[in-house]
């Protein structure tokens, strides 16, 4: 029986999962990956780290799922987006810690760039830090000449996609696909290939980047000594589009959400690049072929990272599930709000210079208030991205299917239902995201046949009916928009 590897690598973590050729995962493991942050704002990772995290998760995926190297049919890759490692192709090295997407260490270059207009009507995105080029451009900058000759035109660029591609074949492979490169803030959004006047906007050279190839198609051959065989690489999406495409959204007006470190908020959006008229993203969707397929996209920084505040830094909780007893032993916050802008505000206020508030507070605002406050916060912040995404569209959101660490909250899925007043599917698997690079990479080489039978691997678990009152949601929305407009610059 074939089976498909999918590697999965997040912000906080390295995963490699196996699936059977029914799309069910037999096998799992994860290895943790560190953020370092230097700086306020700052967020970074080493390069080398991200690999050893990758390569040992996957070696105990294999050991775990007792498959043999040789049964597997393909590898597909998705990745934390956007997080920026420049190399030296001669050494390997990387010229510096890699920066993760949500550093804010470029804001200042950003709120200075120009054309602004042409920028985003280019690439589909809003001028931020979030995006990769001002990040490469910032390596290229502040590296000391001494130990990355910057001239010499043997540095790479790479997300971590690319990274990894790159490590698994030895250096022979320098690719990456349309749905990561159209984060980098240098694709063209519309053609699919890096664009010329983008680049020079950021004074970057084309050699540097990876060439662009299809989300599902083999582009390389994992070299035999990491994983056991010459396993053909077939698969690459940036994590989100990889989870839009694990949760069956492949027509215009699908949604899903994903409650990771931040929150990503994707609706599918057909064949043709759409315009948000509120400060949503438009984005490559992963295509299983070669024509192109776009989605909009909103993006919150901080959503489970604020859960991990309460655990690593107030430490009042001391582990992320117990936040569901404990928010749902209280009947509300007492008009407690918590705006987690820990760096800015993402979609659709983009907002650099905010940062995060407790509001409303009182000799009442317990533990368990204030854990219940962070949870809502999640809710809210996605809250606005769908409400941004409907006006966009014109149309109400018919449901909205979930996945990531925390919609495995009871508590945060019955009040996001109750705040969007639409219902939220939690599918079966909620590891969407390894199980679409595993779908990308099983229809390239034929373990799964077609579109149709991968979206029959798709179930539901559970469905959160909104049973919230509409005076009472619209009384907690106010006062969240309250919040939001105190904790801004
Ligand atoms: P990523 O892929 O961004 O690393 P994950 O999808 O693994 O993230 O989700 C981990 C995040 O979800 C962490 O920030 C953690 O605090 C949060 N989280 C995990 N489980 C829960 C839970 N039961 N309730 C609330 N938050 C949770």
């Amino acid at each position: 029986m074939p089976f498909v590897l999918a590697l999965d690598e997040g912000t906080t973590s390295a995963r490699a999962a196996l699936y059977d050729d029914q799309g069910r995962r037999v096998a799992m493991e994860s290895a943790p990956v560190e953020c370092i942050y230097p700086h306020p704002g700052w967020v970074e990772q080493d390069a080398n780290a991200i690999w050893s995290a990758q390569l040992a998760a996957t070696r105990r995926t294999l050991e775990s799922g007792r498959v043999k190297p040789s049964e597997i049919a393909a590898i597909g890759i998705t990745n934390q987006r956007e997080t920026t490692v420049v190399w030296d192709r001669l050494t390997g090295q990387p010229i510096a810690p890699a920066i993760v997407w949500q550093c804010r260490r470029t804001a200042a270059y950003c709120d200075a760039l120009k054309p602004r207009e042409l920028i985003e009507r280019k690439t589909g995105l809003v001028i931020d830090a979030y995006f990769s080029a001002s990040k490469i451009r910032w390596l290229i900058d502040h590296t000391d000449s001494r130990s990355a000759d910057l001239s010499s035109g043997n540095l790479l660029f790479g997300n971590v996609d690319t990274w990894l591609i790159w490590k698994l074949t030895n250096g022979a492979t320098h690719v990456t696909d349309p749905t990561n490169a159209s984060r980098t803030m240098l694709m063209n959004l519309a053609s699919g290939e890096w664009d010329h006047e983008l680049l020079s906007i950021f004074g970057l050279r084309i050699e540097m980047m990876p060439k662009i190839v299809r989300s599902s198609g083999v582009c390389a051959t994992c070299a035999p000594e990491h994983l056991g065989a010459a396993i053909p690489i077939a698969g690459i999406a940036g994590d989100q589009q990889a989870a839009l495409f694990g949760q069956a959204c492949f027509s215009p007006g699908l949604s899903k959400n994903t409650y990771g470190t931040g929150c990503f908020a994707l609706m599918h959006a057909g064949a043709s690049a759409p315009v948000s008229k509120h400060r949503l993203l438009s984005t490559r969707a992963a295509s299983p072929d070669d024509s192109p397929q776009f989605a909009v996209e909103g993006s919150v920084f901080i959503a489970g990272a604020a859960i991990q505040w309460l655990r690593d830094q107030l430490k009042i909780i001391s582990t992320a599930a117990e936040t569901e007893a404990l928010a749902a032993s209280v009947p509300d916050t007492g008009g407690a709000y918590v705006v987690p802008a820990f760096v800015g505000l993402g979609a659709p206020y983009w907002d650099s210079n905010a940062r995060g508030i407790l509001s409303g507070i009182t000799a009442g605002t317990d533990r368990a208030r204030l854990v219940r406050a962070t949870l809502e916060s999640i809710a809210y912040q996605t809250g606005d991205l769908i409400a941004a995404t409907e006006a966009d569209s014109g149309h109400k959101l018919k449901e909205l299917r979930v996945d990531g660490g925390a919609a495995a909250n009871n508590f945060l899925m019955q009040f996001q239902a109750d705040i969007l007043g639409s219902p939220i599917v939690r599918p079966a698997d909620i590891e969407t995201t390894a199980l679409g690079a595993a779908y990308l990479a099983g229809l390239a080489t034929g373990v799964y046949q077609s579109l149709a039978d991968v979206a029959k691997f798709w179930k539901a678990e559970r469905v959160f009916e909104p049973q919230m009152g509409r005076d009472r949601r619209e009384e907690l929305l106010a006062g969240w928009k309250h919040a939001v407009a105190r904790c801004r610059a």
